[in-house]
């Protein structure tokens, strides 16, 4: 030890020590620069030689200037052929020790090994040097000490190549340039102090001067180790700029809607976020291949060329697919090697999307049932195949009878609630085969697709009225909503589904007309009733223009002076072709069609016309439909019917049936309102076949009341009728009414009636209905029978 250090202080020039430390730092430095590029992996095999190269010139200028700062007395010159020898042979074995290290530099042992082949380099570098020395006199060198620089060199040198190419970081590089310079200082001052010259007699051999070699050395070093670091760091400037490259590119690629994948033989070598999403990975994911893609079926693309996309169904590892749009592109990849590129957009949203838009196409969008059109695409198919097999099937159509009620009374909202829960209801009631579609509005179709028709059809229907059974209970709403069917039969009833559909909304029109909730299977018969109706609607329409209506007139009699105090205005209708149409026939097809109104227009105009010739004291009452209410403007027609024929409206009586009690109140309350402050008499016809109460009478203020003639027909032989004549009577009579019976055609009939203290008396015992110009000569014979035979005397028809 005492050994080493005398050779370092006392057998060195001190300046010249420090120049080999100063050198050999900058080359150790330059060192692990060059090592540090090596390792960022581009272009590694060039770094690696530089750093080779750095290393050995580094070893060898620490070496010569140390040699130089030997200070003895003894003349010293180099054998330049030696000297360059062991730069040489130095340089390449610390090569050789880097680049295994390198490229063996996951295994450790590999980069020991290397390392300790670096020691070598180093150690042969210095061994050789010293060969090169010419004095006058003997080289011999303490062997213990050769030893142990040897040991130094090959440890110190391990540990250094092994940080080195460990890790890519400043900590380690910075480590391992010091282990590098241990090395190489160790190894010089161990070997120095191993080093004897012993002077001898012989004239040396006369080499290179030193003080020439000081200059040459440091240049040449300096230069090669300042252009190595200068080369590192221009490098790492270079390379952070191409990261700050790549990292733009990446967050473009990123940016990307389409998935970019980069594969080699499958093996997924990059992605951009798009691809990691679809293909579930994160960003450091294990190796992954995209085995189950069959994308060999897609041409690949060489760059530049126009993209060729295709669509594929996609698998994912977990075995589900989906579909995409694919392109492949060969690339060159980094290593030289073909590469793919593969960019994919995922359909899925797309299709979905599409699947939806298709669908709102065939549904409707309330209840989300098969709208009109797939009814009739489902309806033709299983015509179809009925048709080939010769089986059968039943075509249905349902309609809510209260619906518009509904809609009216709670609004759209309930409305729109009641149309998906009956569509709910009904679904559930479909067996396989079967489809219910929306039609529109509150209407429904159904397909009973079994081929036990019509037996199934019916219970089908029997199904859909027991669903509104029960109240349904709708936004705190009780309803009471109740359905009419009607159901056509392939092939029975007709052999296109438009048939079968017209076939199907007859029977259910007709099923409507019979009472509601109920189910009606179309007849043949009823497409005669139908175009008989048609038939009457347009003769009825002519007859109004053509003035072939006209009234009759029934009287009114006191029932106990028997003197008349009004007549009943009564239509009648004689057809060319149809004879004479009964009211009773024609005006429900009015009603229905609204030509009630401008017939109810003509009666008025026209009752009143001749009331204006009776006596003042006579009446005339005409009888009002429910359709001529509404938003139709009845009072201004009964103003100006009165008007125009100069009578005032006490003159007149408005029938009208309970049915106008059972629609919108309030509209109805404010209109008889309207029309009582006119003067007018308001009668309740045909009372006690409705539904209503007394109470309601007494409410709306009727003025009269017309016990229906189903009560007095046999009054005298069903003395039930006779009692609830009596309470009807006496309940008139305590609301302030007027009690009239009609359809009296017995005097016995007429006698209980003015026993039960009735007002007035209409039938036939009293007149049929008369023609106008008749009116006068009945009033004429009427009175003189009166005043001849007295109040007693009957009025014969
Ligand atoms: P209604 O208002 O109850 O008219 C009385 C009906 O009973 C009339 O039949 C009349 O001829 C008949 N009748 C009168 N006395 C007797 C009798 O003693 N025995 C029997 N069996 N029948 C008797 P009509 O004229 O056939 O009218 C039938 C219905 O047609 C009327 O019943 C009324 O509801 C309706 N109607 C008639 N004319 C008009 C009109 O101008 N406008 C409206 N909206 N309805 C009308
Ligand atoms: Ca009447
Ligand atoms: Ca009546």
């Amino acid at each position: 030890m005492l050994r080493i250090v005398d050779c370092l202080t006392l057998e060195h020039d001190l300046s010249l020590v420090l120049l080999a430390g100063i050198i050999c730092l900058l080359g150790c430095l330059s060192c692990v620069a060059t090592g540090g590029r090596a390792m960022a992996g581009e272009r590694s095999s060039i770094w690696v030689t530089l750093l080779g190269l750095c290393a050995g010139c580094t070893a060898w200028s620490t070496h010569f200037i140390g040699m130089l700062a030997y200070q003895t007395s003894i003349p010293i010159t180099h054998d330049l052929a030696l000297t360059v020898l062991s730069l040489l042979v130095g340089t390449l074995v610390i090569g050789s020790g880097f680049l295994l290290a390198f490229w063996r530099r996951h295994s450790r042992p590999m980069r020991l090994s290397g390392g300790i082949l670096v020691g070598a380099g180093i150690a042969s570098l210095h061994y050789i040097g010293m060969q090169g020395l010419r004095f006058p006199g003997t080289l011999s060198h303490d062997s213990d000490l050769v030893i142990a620089s040897l040991f130094a060199a090959g440890i110190l040198g391990a540990l250094a190549v092994d940080k080195l190419f460990h890790r890519n970081t400043v900590r380690s590089r910075l480590l391992a340039g010091g282990l590098l310079m241990l090395t190489i200082l160790c190894l010089h001052f161990l070997g120095m102090s191993a080093t004897r010259l012993e002077l001898g007699l012989f004239e040396a051999r006369v080499g290179v001067s030193r003080s020439f070699l000081i200059v040459t050395v440091t240049l040449v070093s300096l230069l090669i180790l300042m252009s190595g670091m200068l080369a590192a760091i221009v490098d790492q400037r270079l390379s952070s700029q191409l990261a700050l490259q790549a990292e733009r590119f990446r967050m473009l690629a990123d940016g990307a809607f389409e998935g970019l994948i980069v594969h080699q033989d499958l093996l997924i070598l990059d992605t951009n976020l798009a691809a990691r999403n679809l293909l579930r990975l994160d960003e450091e994911h294990d190796e992954r291949y995209l085995s189950d893609w069959s994308i060999e079926a897609i041409p690949l693309q060489q760059l530049g060329d126009e993209a060729l996309i295709q669509e594929i169904q996609v698998r994912h590892d977990n075995g589900s697919d989906f579909p995409a749009k694919i392109c492949r592109r060969a690339i060159m990849l980094q290593n030289g090697e073909q590469g793919e590129m593969i960019a994919i957009r995922d359909l899925t949203q797309r299709r979905e999307n599409e699947a939806r838009i298709a669908h709102l196409a065939l549904h409707d969008v309330l209840t989300d049932l098969p709208n009109r059109r797939l009814f009739n695409e489902l309806a033709n198919s299983t015509l179809e195949h009925a048709r080939k097999h010769g089986k059968s099937f039943a075509l249905l159509l349902m309609d809510l009878d209260n619906f518009k009620a509904v809609n009216d009374m709670y609004g759209h909202a309930v409305g729109d609630e009641l149309i998906q829960l009956v569509g709910r209801r009904l679904t559930d009631l479909m067996q396989e085969g079967d489809v219910v579609a929306r039609q529109g509005g509150d209407e429904f179709s159904l397909l009973s697709a079994s081929t036990r028709q019509p037996e199934d059809a019916a219970a089908l229907a029997e199904r859909i009225h027991a669903v509104f059974a029960s109240s349904i209970v709708l936004d705190g709403a009780q309803l009471q909503v109740e359905a009419s069917v009607g159901i056509a039969v392939y092939p029975d009833d007709g052999d296109t589904v438009a048939d079968l559909m017209r076939n199907a909304d007859t029977a259910m029109y007709e099923s409507k007309a019979g009472g509601k909730a109920t189910t009606r299977f179309f007849e043949s018969r009823m497409n005669l009733q139908l175009d008989a109706r048609r038939k009457l609607e347009s003769r009825l329409r002519l007859a109004l223009e053509l003035g072939a209506l006209t009234l009759n007139y029934q009287p009114l009699v006191d029932c106990s002076s028997r003197s008349t105090v009004c007549f009943e205005a009564l239509l009648r209708w004689t057809d060319d072709e149809l004879g004479v149409v009964p009211p009773l026939d024609f005006i429900p097809v009015a009603e229905q069609t609204g030509l009630i109104v401008p017939i109810g227009e003509f009666v008025l105009r026209q009752a009143c016309r001749d009331a204006a010739n009776w006596p003042a004291h006579i009446r005339v009452a005409v009888n009002l439909s429910v359709a001529q209410f509404g938003n139709y403007n009845i009072v201004g027609i009964v103003k100006e019917a009165l008007e125009s024929n100069g009578i005032c409206g006490s003159r007149l009586e408005l029938e009208i049936t309970e049915s106008l009690l059972m629609d919108d109140k309030s509209d109805a309350l404010a209109t008889l309102a309207e029309l009582k402050s006119l003067g007018i008499r308001i009668a309740m016809d045909d009372f006690g076949t409705g539904y209503s109460s007394l109470s309601y009478l007494q409410r709306f203020g009727f003025n009269k009341l017309k016990i229906d003639r189903a009560f007095v027909s046999d009054l005298e032989n069903n003395p039930q009728n006779a009692g609830i004549v009596e309470a009807v009577v006496s309940m008139g009579k305590s609301l302030h009414m007027h009690v009239v019976a009609e359809g009296v055609e017995t005097s016995a009939q007429a006698d209980i009636l003015s026993s039960l203290d009735c007002d007035e008396l209409q039938g036939y015992l009293i007149s049929r209905p008369m023609q106008a110009d008749e009116v006068q000569a009945y009033l004429d014979d009427a009175s003189s029978s009166n005043t001849g035979e007295g109040d007693s005397a009957s009025l014969a028809a």
